[in-house]
């Protein structure tokens, strides 16, 4: 049994942060370092305003990184509030879990720590995770298709050259199958027979790889997917369906599977752990997301044959998601999935299956992501159609950026894709507003996206980005919904006028544009909001915004002031 007292994330984006911060949560006898690379990243998870929103991240962070100061029991008196140190780490209580009300029990030990020290954290852990980002190449062999390992080989270059030796590495990344056999050969030194000498191609072990090895140094590779879900990442952390560990079959591989699944038995049943062998594990990764993509685009093609026909797609939807062979889940019509992980998925296996020479598999999977393009284009199209064919001298708002609710993750919007299609037509004015972006950042990634520094409407261009929900929506010709979030939903009924801020406050029903037959319709709502906006609120309270100030944070805070 392999004792753990030190875990390394390396990467603190939507995945290494969450996953590192729950696993502290949970294991609060094991020390967890999440590192990166990009200091200005690790410090704001250092600070009050996290780098990413998702629902419930700040508390499991305050309470895993912060200690006992991050929280406070019920009643317990504000001066314990710097006594964490007097306990000892090992003094967690696991019957009662961090809460723990017992007497020597009453402070938790910060257990979470996020760092630039890439080398240094790698070289203390005895599992090391391995969280960057893989994006789909942009240039080279297999542009626009192949993953883009650059990061992830660089981290396992580190790990090579500074991990303790018989450390588990566990890729968490969604890496293409095989990924385990390019570390295994990065990162072990292997006494190689004779016969297995033969076959290497002369000069190949003076490969790169081969200059990061250290004779007699071991490591074991484990693939660990992350199935989280950007907007319910702790609540899919916290409750996840199934956590996937896939190894080698030898005795020292399936050790080490069994000591990562012993971190996750902390808090998820073993019914839910499942194990396989490593190269299944990669490929069923890449396998869910394609699938998940799949129903988007199979409903959003059955959405183009209902507005010719007078069908209600959700109606059908609802017919057919009664059947538990196809499940009522991810049924819903739009403009698109978005998203770092769909599309770069998909295109990974289609990479994968025209590599191995199955072009028709290739084909089948790529027309996933054909489909969604022309839904999200079929989209801007009709809303120029509706606007008598020209944004000229219009103002048009998208409400929602973030490329599902509840994230502050942008990439891949359809939002922006949108935003682009519209451009072209010389509107006067594109209003953004999101509730849970911050509008600098949205400026900043606009205009690089864009390469265009004269598309902001400070430097003389048509973008606005708006932090005001009613600005946003003054004088416009027509109000999108690009994201789906529930305040751009619910009724007035609901507006809380006693507290501004709360998430309860709401502005207007747009119920009745969600009833259109067509789902074209569901986003485009003309001239409504404005007329609703609750006396007294406009234009400086907004009750919508989730990413601002925390409560008493002071007003030199530089992250406030983004
Ligand atoms: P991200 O871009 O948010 O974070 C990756 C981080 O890795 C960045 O902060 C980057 O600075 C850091 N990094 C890159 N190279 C580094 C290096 N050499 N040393 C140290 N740090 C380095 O990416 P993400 O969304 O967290 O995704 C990470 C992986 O998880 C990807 O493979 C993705 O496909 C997969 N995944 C993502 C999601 C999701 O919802 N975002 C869900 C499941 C799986």
């Amino acid at each position: 049994k392999q004792y753990v007292s030190r875990i390394c994330c390396v990467g603190a984006g939507y995945v290494g942060g969450p996953t590192a911060a729950v696993i502290a949560y949970h294991n609060p006898d094991i020390l967890v370092t999440v590192v990166d690379k990009n200091e200005e990243r690790i410090r704001r998870w250092n600070s009050k305003h996290l780098p990413i929103y998702e629902p419930g991240l700040a508390e499991i962070v305050r309470i895993a990184r912060d200690g006992s100061k991050g929280f406070r029991l019920p009643n317990e008196p504000a001066e314990n509030d710097n006594a964490d140190s007097r306990t000892p780490h090992g003094a967690y209580n696991r019957r009662n879990g961090p809460y723990s009300t017992e007497k020597h029990v009453h402070y938790r030990i910060p257990n979470l720590i996020f760092s630039d020290k890439v080398s240094e954290s790698i070289s203390a852990a005895d599992i090391v995770l391995i969280a960057v980002n893989t994006p789909t190449k942009s240039r080279g062999v297999g542009a626009g298709s192949a993953t883009d390992m650059t990061a992830f080989e660089a981290v396992t270059k580190e790990v090579a050259r500074h991990a303790m030796p018989g450390a588990i590495i566990v890729e968490k990344s969604t890496v293409p199958c095989r990924t385990a056999e390019f570390i295994q050969k990065t990162v072990s030194w292997q006494l190689l027979s004779p016969k297995s000498l033969r076959e290497e191609e002369p000069g190949q072990l003076m490969t790169s790889q081969m200059t990061n090895q250290r004779p007699g140094v071991y490591f074991e590779i484990l693939s660990n997917p992350e199935f989280l879900s950007a907007g319910t990442a702790v609540k899919d952390l916290m409750h996840p369906d199934r956590i996937l560990i896939g190894s080698s079959k030898t005795p020292s591989g399936l050790r080490a599977a069994d000591t990562l699944a012993r971190i996750y038995e902390a808090w998820v049943p073993r019914s839910r752990i499942i194990k396989t062998n490593v190269y299944s594990s990669e490929l069923a990764k890449l396998v869910a997301n394609s699938m998940l993509a799949q129903r988007i685009s199979s409903i959003n093609s059955i959405s183009a044959i209902c507005e010719k026909t007078g069908a209600d797609v959700s109606e059908i939807a609802e017919s057919i998601g009664c059947d538990p062979r196809i499940g009522d889940k991810f049924l819903k019509a739009g403009i698109g999935f978005g998203g770092s992980c769909f599309k770069k998925d998909i295109l990974s296996l289609v990479y994968l299956a025209e590599s191995l020479g199955l072009d028709e598999v290739g084909e089948y999977w790529r027309q996933v992501v054909k489909m969604n393009e022309y839904q999200r284009d079929r989209f801007s199209r009709r809303v120029i159609q509706r606007l008598n064919n020209t944004l000229a001298g219009k103002k048009i708002t998208l409400l929602g950026y973030a490329f599902k609710a509840n994230t502050s993750d942008t990439r891949e919007s359809p939002a922006f894709e949108i935003i682009k299609t519209f451009l072209e037509e010389g509107p006067r004015q594109i209003a953004v507003y999101d509730p849970c972006c911050n509008p600098e950042v949205v400026k900043t990634e606009i205009k690089q996206l864009l390469k265009d520094r004269t598309a902001l409407e400070e430097d003389g261009g048509p973008i606005a980005i708006h932090p005001n929900v009613y600005n946003a929506c003054d004088h416009s010709d027509a109000i999108l919904i690009t994201t789906e979030f529930d305040e751009f939903r619910s009724t007035p009924a609901e507006s809380n006028e006693s507290h501004p801020s709360s998430q309860s406050s709401r502005l207007v029903d747009p119920r009745p544009f969600y009833d259109q037959p067509s789902p074209m319709d569901i986003f485009l709502l003309q001239k409504y909001l404005l007329s609703t906006a609750p006396a007294g609120r406009y234009p400086n309270d907004d009750p919508f915004k989730r990413y601002l100030p925390e409560p008493g944070c002071p007003s030199s805070c530089p992250d406030c002031s983004l």
